[in-house]
């Protein structure tokens, strides 16, 4: 079997390359490195740096012709949606379109999308479910439903099938400390550098977080299951920052100093996605608690955080 992952390079698309590996199938990346990283490429795959809006990313397809196409290209930051629209569009909107046309004349057999919880916007559900009302609150959720739109037509219209799976808040290895759901790597990021961590409002806000490795499952379960659906692929569990720091205390050994400031303008209090319909569609279930998801995300930044702690200790 033959897969193309776009985003190979980034962080959920680079865990989800080495588990195709693993499991034997023949793995392309289409990848422009503008944050993904060459590091992060697993050997046995093919690297095309190449932008998704271009020609050459259609040319790829059609010569290579995948059974499957991961589509995780993106531009994936929120705040620089917000900055920069039409970069957004260009890349999330448009380039989605040239990533199915190409895999439309391809006659690739699944086209599997990562959406995101952003396409909701601002509610404050208790468990949000597929069918809620989506009112994107930035110009990334917005190019993101558009792009799921534009998929739906195409199978509408061409029968090219596909599956949209909509992630919760994703963190783990490789991640880097910015973007979207980025919380977790910005707190790693600041035990690296030995500071205090800066918690917006009064730490209480609680969000799904996923681990990377359970995304990757649930992504290899939709190359079988889930055709022509929309899936929320999270925990159902709501954990707040003040967790994610008590649990963070407990791995490191060390208290973590934190700084309480004005919570951000727009933040939403409670995130937290119903996953009944991943676990009925796609046989699939999250494997990892959060606990353990941390502690694996800390062994892989531990190097760094010894340097850091070694350094600090010495400057002290
Ligand atoms: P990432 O930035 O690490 O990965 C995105 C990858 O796409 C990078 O390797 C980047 O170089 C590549 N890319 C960006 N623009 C490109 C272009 N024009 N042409 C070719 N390649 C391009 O982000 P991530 O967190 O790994 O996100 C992967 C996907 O998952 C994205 O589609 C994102 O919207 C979605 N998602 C992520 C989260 C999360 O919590 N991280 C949550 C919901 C959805």
């Amino acid at each position: 079997m033959k897969v193309i992952v776009s985003g190979g390079a980034g962080f959920i698309g680079s865990h989800l390359v080495d588990a195709l590996i693993d499991r034997g199938i023949e793995v392309y990346i289409i990848d422009n490195l503008v944050s993904g990283q060459k590091e992060n490429v697993n050997p046995q795959a093919q690297l095309y740096v190449v932008d998704i809006c271009s020609e050459e990313a259609s040319k790829i397809i059609m010569n290579i012709r995948p059974d499957a196409f991961y589509h995780l290209a993106a531009q994936a930051d929120v705040g620089k949606s917000v900055q920069y629209p039409k970069y957004d569009g260009d890349v999330n909107i448009i380039g989605t379109l040239n990533m199915l046309e190409a895999c439309r004349k391809a006659s690739v057999r699944k086209f599997i999308f990562a959406s995101t919880s952003a396409v909701y916007g601002n509610l404050n559900n208790e468990l949000l479910s597929e069918d809620e009302i989506t009112v994107p609150a930035s110009f990334y959720g917005l190019s993101k439903l558009t792009a799921e739109s534009y998929i739906r037509l195409f199978y509408e219209l061409y029968r090219q099938s596909y599956t949209i799976l909509r992630y919760a808040n994703v963190y783990g290895p490789r991640q880097l400390p910015k973007g979207e759901g980025g919380v977790v790597s910005v707190f790693f990021d600041r035990l690296r550098k030995g500071g205090h961590i800066n918690v917006h409002g009064d730490g209480k806000q609680t969000r799904d977080f996923i681990y990377v490795k359970d995304i990757v499952t649930a992504n290899i379960a939709a190359l079988e299951n889930g055709d022509q659906e929309t899936i929320q692929v999270s925990t159902s569990q709501r954990t707040s920052i003040n967790e994610i720091l008590s649990f963070l205390t407990d791995i490191h050994g060390i208290s973590i100093l934190r700084e309480f400031t004005a919570p951000r303008e727009g933040d939403i209090k409670h995130s937290c996605l119903c996953n009944k319909k991943a676990t009925n569609l796609l046989s699939w279930k999250p494997l990892y608690t959060i606990e353990d998801g941390l502690k694996e995300t800390y062994e892989f930044h531990q190097h760094d955080m010894t340097s850091a702690c070694l350094e600090s200790e010495q400057m002290g």
